[in-house]
């Protein structure tokens, strides 16, 4: 009894337990245990919630978000160690140091629970359960032990805290991540959003026309950090259906999730909310495609908070790679920021590259020599697959330009 959903399908099979997969999954990082510990009463002065923002802009961890650091590399393949990892599944290379956040003691009877939608230097916007926020400031004891090497509180922390006011608290104690999104910076992790389930890659097939090797470039990056990806197809309906059947039978023969949607008439839309139901999801692909346009026929009302999005990170350089979560009332969190929506996930040795084409390393074992490139070697079982039609000229050509580091027409 393993659960199949979608979302599985690359990872280790997860046993049904009763609740959803999901849940599950959730449910089985949540090992409490159980202290008493005193809480310091409220000794903050209450600021205007105008000004919060602005103030923070030189804070510790708000350095971290200068200009240097920008994330998205389009063209060429950014030299910056940038990775998606899993807590359970990244290879020791990738993340040596996957931040986990220390197991504080905490009243717990004291404290809301909430997930972190955004964060602004040292103070972060948090939703409690029953969808109320408040401004937080986070535990010192948290932030001295981050300096040292772990990301204090990042978007998308599940958090206990306590109220220090009517819409203000204190972070206490931030529970165990998976699935981080992070990266390399002046030689420290940091992770730009955590707890994130699935990659939702959006491309347009017309308007701005299809990019394949985009779309692989993707998905390896998705396959790095062990993170599942679905592929939405968006505007067919600027174009002949027929003519994507070569491209969604490709990509759904390699395992992967292909929902074909229009913003513009609605086809797959039902489908798409299904998918990204009780999960936390990245968006990500090209400006143009559609991200906005499809959020909103998710979730129509959400279009002036799309835009305060958009507005928020043209406001100060310091918010330009901020991510920030948005609830859907369907239930689920997506992450769509434009510092995060172009990532280019890439700091892979060519020599890794073949385990992230997931059809490869079937076929690599036959190779003659065992440190084939599958590139000029002669007996190349992944060549010779190109060659019988067991691999997809395409995807051997984005394989062969992501590992010549050639840019992207
Ligand atoms: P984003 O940059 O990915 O957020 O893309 P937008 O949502 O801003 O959309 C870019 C353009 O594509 C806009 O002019 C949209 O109206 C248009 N667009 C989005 N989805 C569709 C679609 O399904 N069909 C068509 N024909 N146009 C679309
Ligand atoms: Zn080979």
């Amino acid at each position: 009894p393993y659960c199949h959903d979608p979302c599985h399908l690359k990872l280790n099979p997860v046993p049904i337990t009763g609740e959803s997969c999901y849940e599950s999954r959730t449910m089985a990082k949540k090992k409490k245990k159980k202290l008493r510990v005193a809480i310091h009463k409220n000794v903050q002065k209450r600021k205007r919630r105008g000004a919060w923002r602005e103030e923070l802009k030189v804070d510790e961890t708000g350095e971290m978000l200068t200009q240097q650091e920008r994330i998205s590399g389009k063209g060429k393949l950014s030299r910056k160690r940038t990775v998606i990892a899993s807590e359970e599944s990244a290879p020791e290379t990738s993340l040596p140091h996957l931040s986990q956040p220390p197991p504080l003691a905490v009243d717990e009877s004291q404290c809301l629970r909430g997930r972190v939608i955004s964060v602004y230097g040292a103070e972060c916007e948090v939703e409690s359960e029953d969808h109320k926020s408040y401004k937080c400031v986070i535990r010192g004891l948290l932030r001295r032990i981050a300096r040292e090497s772990r990301t204090a509180v990042t978007v998308g922390d599940r958090v206990l805290f306590s109220i220090t006011g009517e819409d203000e608290g204190r972070i206490e104690r931030v529970e165990p991540r998976h699935g981080s999104l992070a990266r390399k910076y002046r030689g420290r992790e940091h992770l730009m959003v955590t707890n994130v389930d699935q990659l939702l890659l959006v491309v347009s097939v017309a308007q701005p026309y299809l990019k394949i090797q985009l779309i692989d470039r993707f998905l390896a990056s998705a396959e790095q950090g062990e993170l599942p990806a679905r592929i939405c197809l968006n505007k067919p309906d600027l174009v002949d259906p027929e003519s994507l059947a070569p491209v969604v039978d490709l990509y759904r023969q390699l395992g992967y999730d292909v929902i074909m949607t229009s913003a513009l008439t609605g086809e797959g839309i039902e489908i798409l909310r299904q998918s990204l139901k009780e999960r936390a999801t990245v968006l990500s692909g090209q400006s143009g495609v559609g991200k906005s346009s499809l959020l909103n026929a998710l979730q129509p009302g959400l279009e002036l908070r799309v835009r305060s999005v958009a507005e928020d990170n043209q406001k100060g350089r310091h918010t330009t790679t901020t991510a920030r979560l948005i609830r859907m009332d369907f239930g689920g969190w997506v992450v769509d920021t434009p510092g995060i929506r172009q990532f280019d996930l890439w700091d892979v040795i060519p020599e890794e590259l073949e385990a992230f084409f997931i059809e490869f390393p079937t076929y690599v074992e036959n190779c003659k020599y065992p440190d084939c490139s599958h590139t000029h070697e002669s007996h190349c079982a992944v060549k010779e697959a190109v060659e019988n039609g067991h691999i997809s000229p395409s995807r051997y050509e984005s394989y062969w330009s992501i590992f010549h580091e050639d840019p992207i027409e």
